[in-house]
This record gives C-alpha cells, structure tokens and sequence, in this order.
C-alpha cells in the first residue's frame, strides 16, 4: 500500500476529487488507481474562512511497481506501509469448570463479551438495567417529568454510561495492538456510520448508538452467550483468595470462576459491597465542575470563521487552562449542537451529562467545564471518599433545582457584563426538567473560583465563552471514576479469576478506551482458557 499523508481537499469535495488528488501527487493516471481507503480526515482551520480537510489515504496502484511510484515522488509524505491487523490470541488450554462472567454491558463489558462470545467461550453478561429498547422509555418518561428509576437511567442499563451521548470516539490511548481500529470496526459492522473509520473526531450519536448496542447484543446471543438484565451483581463469593461465584440481587449465587467487573464509574452501591467482600481499591483524582451551554453560532465562527459554514458539521472545541490556585480547568465531553442530559441515578441526588445526535444540528454547544479534585480535597484515608464528595455536591444541585437540573445564566453567576457575543433570548437545549436557580451554590468556594479563572481564560481564546448570557448547569460529577479497583500484570485483582476492567475500576476514559479494555481483558482470559464445552444444564 502507498500511504499519502497531508493530502488536501475544500470541503464538499467529491470521491472522485480524491482519486484525482491522489493520482496527481502520484504523478499517475486516475486509472491507475485500483483502491483508495481513506484512513483519516480532519480539520484544518488555521487560515480560517479558509478551512481545508486534511487526508491520510492508502492506495494500490496497477501498471507501476508501489516503489518505483514512491521514489519518483520524492518528499516524506508519501511512503509504502504495511497495515497492522488486529489478532485475537490462541485459544489457552485450562479448561473452565463454569462459564465466563462479564458485569455490565456498557463497552467495556460489552466488547468484553462480544469477543469472549464470538471466540466460543458462552460468557454470561450481568446487567442492573434494561435492554437498550426498554430502557430508552425510562429515560424519556424521566426527563418528561416522571420518577427516576435507579436501575434504569442514563448511567445505567445496555449500552452503560454512553449510550444516551454525543458517542465521541477519539482515545488518546495508542493504538499498537490494532484494539481501536477493531472496535470502531466492530460498530460499523453493527450499524455505525462508516467515517467513523477514518475521522479524526469520530462520533456515532445517541440515535445510532442505540441501534447498535442492540446489534452487538443479537451477535453476542447468537454466538451462545447470553444477557440477564434487570440482574445485578451483588457481592462476590471466594475461597482461599479465589473467586467461586457472584451473589446476585434474586438472591441466587451465579457459580463462576471468572468474573469481568466492568460496572462503570456510577454503581455506587456495587463498589461498597465488592468492598465489603475483600476486594482491594484505592481513591483516585478526578474532576467535577459544571455544563457551560453557548449558541453553536458562536463555536462555529471562532473554529471555522464563519457561523454557519457549508459542509462542514458543527465545530468542537478543546480548551484548557490553570487557576490562579494551581488547579487544572479543562473542557471535557464537549457535544456540538447538542443537549445537556439531567443523568442522575441517585434519589435526592442531580448529576448531568451532555449528548447529542448524530447530525450533531441542535442549536447549542455545550461542554462540562471541570476542575481536577484529588485524595487530598476529599479524604485518602477511605477508597470510597471520592464517592462521598461526589454525592454531597449532587445533593446541593438537587437542592439548588428542587430536583430538576438547576440552571443559571452566567452573568449572576459570576458578575459577568455581556460581551455583545450571546444574545438575551439564548435558551438553554436540556433532557429532562430544568430550573433557573443559583448553582453558584453547588460548588465549594475553591472550585467556584477555579472555574471562574478558567472561564474567564477561555472568554479570551474564544470570544464570549465567558459571555453573561451563557448558561451554567449543574452538576458535572461523573467525569471519571473516584476509586481504582487494582490489577496486577494478568490483569486480575487481589481476589483470583476477577478482572477489574473500563472506566469504573479506573482503566478507561470514554466510550472506545472503555470498549479496548474490554477487548484486552477478553484477550488476556482467552490466552489462558480454554473455549468453554456447553454441557446440559449451563
Ligand atoms: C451522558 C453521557 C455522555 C457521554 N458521552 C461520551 C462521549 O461522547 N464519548 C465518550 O468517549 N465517552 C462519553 N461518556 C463516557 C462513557 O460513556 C464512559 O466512559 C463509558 O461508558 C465507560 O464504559 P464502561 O463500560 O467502563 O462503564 P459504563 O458504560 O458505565 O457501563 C457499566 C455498566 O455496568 C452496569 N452495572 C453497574 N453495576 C452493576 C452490577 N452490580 N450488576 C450488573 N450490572 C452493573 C451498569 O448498569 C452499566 O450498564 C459519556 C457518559 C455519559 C453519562
């Protein structure tokens, strides 16, 4: 394969214009051109209005040798490369006396499963919540008003913490082992929009990602696994240091020797018994802070120069700076035109989220605006210390919202003047029930004031960021996990056969890192065990 790298289009180009580009850098006739795969676009918004996509494409060639047709090229853009192929290991010997346990179905438990099933070892995945379908109604009959259902929200249920998001898939984690590529792929394959294979910022978008999580699971039933749902895992069974079975909330035991914790960052209550059950973890830094909601108009023409650019979809932005205490302050889980989610999953507690579809075409950007808190703001010597700082601050937004997601405009906020950039009528776009209240008070005084700094830094690299007429919501909680469940090189935990895997046991930060973890984990079982023999009664 040549690899052309740097290779530049206007947007709304064709897929003939990309042969054409490719054949001319080539010195070659577009004929010549047997396949092109574009392996990635992105943004180049340096000369903005000007905006250009940046491609890294692969191309075979007929009628001239790959080297004869790189040397005549001259210049390091050009060049041959061999593509790494991602492999799933042998197959281990040790024959398994019970079938595979995975504990959640968000990615992590999902692509854990997915490829323990395809692979032949029959895993049995455990989830608290509902399918993707059932659980889709209760989260909208929530955000229309109704109860909370602590068993079936936006944290919890098929598909884990993502699937009601914007469905960003970058990862700053390295891609070596090919992991990446392989998930990305597996979603196309289950309904995921094919760019997703070569954009710099891919993203699915809650409308498909639903679609697709029910896909993977069909593929994983269809391979002999099999999914329990509205079935939580309540506590672990051990002898002599080793797993023998998982206490489940019907009060059976599910016997097993292997178990996949991959219950995300939110189950609490999981945490405290697994705790209780000699399982060793450890509290870990991580960030809280509020949604901040600016018009999409306003992102678009600080990225691209232009308010409402044609063909290109509503920009991103990334944005990081220091308080004057030292703390960091950066934008996290940013949605162009997208929704800020009310994602509680705690009675008398508010904690909320962004999303968005997959035309990303709602009239509001928003971002959490979060400042980093360690050990030492909420207590070391309790693992589950993170947890409690966490709860207290969701108790004083849902206090500040009398239950509904409070929001406040940040010119009472902050005593900020306009900027000229938001105009009065901009209305906040939020799932679920809202109310102008002062979430000023959500925040403790040091963390009000980190985020004040960041904010105002902000305001100066894009104009009205910190505008009076933006909205803040609160509160951004779950950014990461509080609490690390340890692992050792074989990736399992102080009790044997149990192997801490994605976000929550603190090895994940996202959707596709969460889905890779999953993956290694599955990898690492496999190379030790054999592929489970169904027997009757299994
Ligand atoms: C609204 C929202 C938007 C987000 N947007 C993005 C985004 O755009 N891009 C991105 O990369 N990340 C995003 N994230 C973060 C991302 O969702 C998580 O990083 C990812 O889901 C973590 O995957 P996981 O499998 O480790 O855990 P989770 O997805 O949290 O899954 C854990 C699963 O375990 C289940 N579970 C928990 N305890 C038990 C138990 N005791 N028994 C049985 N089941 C149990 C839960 O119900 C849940 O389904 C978003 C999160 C939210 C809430």
């Amino acid at each position: 394969m040549i690899r052309i790298s740097q290779m530049k289009l206007a947007p709304g180009h064709s897929r003939e214009d990309l042969y054409e580009k490719a054949a001319k850098l080539l010195h070659i006739k577009k004929e010549q051109i047997t396949e092109l795969t574009v392996c990635r676009q992105s943004i180049d918004a340096r000369k903005k209005p000007d905006v250009r996509l940046i491609y890294v494409v692969d191309v075979s060639v007929s009628g001239i040798s790959e080297q004869k047709c790189v040397q005549r090229c001259k210049g390091k853009d050009i060049s041959i490369v061999t593509r790494k192929r991602y492999a799933f290991p042998e197959p281990g010997v040790r024959p398994m006396k019970h079938r595979p346990v995975i504990i959640g179905t968000g990615p992590a438990g999902l692509f854990c499963g997915y490829e323990l099933a395809i692979h032949g070892y029959c895993p049995i995945l455990l989830e608290r919540g509902q399918a993707v379908e059932q659980r889709c109604k209760d989260v909208e009959a929530f955000w229309n008003g109704g109860a909370l259902d602590p068993e079936s929200n936006v944290s919890f249920g098929e598909g884990g913490a993502g699937t009601f998001s914007d469905g960003k898939l970058n990862t700053l984690i390295k891609d070596k082992d090919g992991r990446g590529r392989e998930a990305l792929s597996i979603f196309v394959k289950h309904g995921a929009q094919p760019e997703i294979l070569y954009e710099a910022k891919p993203h699915i978008g809650t409308d498909i990602l639903t679609g697709v999580v029910a896909a993977m699971r069909k593929t994983i039933l269809s391979c002999g696994g099999e999914v329990r749902f509205g079935t939580r895992a309540d506590g672990i069974r051990t002898e002599n240091g080793r797993l023998t079975g998982i206490f489940l909330s019907d009060k059976t035991v599910l016997e097993t020797e292997i178990a996949v914790l991959a219950i995300g960052h939110s189950a609490r209550d999981t945490f405290e018994a697994f705790l209780e059950d000699g399982l060793y973890m450890e509290p870990k830094a991580f960030a809280v802070g509020l949604r901040v909601e600016h018009p999409q108009k306003l992102i678009n023409l600080s990225q691209y120069g232009d308010a409402s650019p044609k063909h290109l979809s509503a920009a991103p932005y990334k944005v990081t700076a220091k308080a004057d205490d030292g703390r960091g302050v950066y934008s996290f889980c940013m949605c162009p035109g997208g929704y800020v989610v009310n994602a509680s999953s705690e009675p008398g507690r508010t904690a909320v989220n962004g999303m968005s579809y997959s035309g990303r075409d709602g009239k509001n950007a928003n971002s959490a605006i979060i400042v980093s808190v360690t050990p030492e703001d909420f207590g070391a010597d309790d693992p589950l210390s993170g947890i409690a700082f966490q709860r207290r601050l969701e108790e004083a937004a849902w206090r500040a919202g009398q239950g509904a997601v409070p929001v406040q405009r940040y010119g009472s906020f902050s005593d900020r003047a306009s900027s000229g950039h938001i105009p009065a009528d901009f209305a906040p776009a939020i799932r679920g029930q809202w109310k102008e209240a002062d979430t000023a008070s959500v925040l403790p005084p040091e963390l009000k004031k980190a985020f004040e700094d960041g904010m105002e830094q902000f305001g100066r690299m894009i104009a009205g960021f910190d505008d009076e007429n933006a909205f803040v919501s609160g509160v951004e909680s779950r950014t990461s996990s509080p609490v690390r469940i340890s692992r050792d090189e074989t990736l399992q935990a102080n009790i044997r056969g149990v192997y801490p895997c994605g976000e929550g046991a603190g090895y994940a930060g996202g959707i596709t890192s969460a889905a890779m973890d999953g993956m290694r984990v599955a990898e690492t079982i496999a190379a030790a065990w054999a592929p489970f023999e169904m027997r009757n009664g299994d």
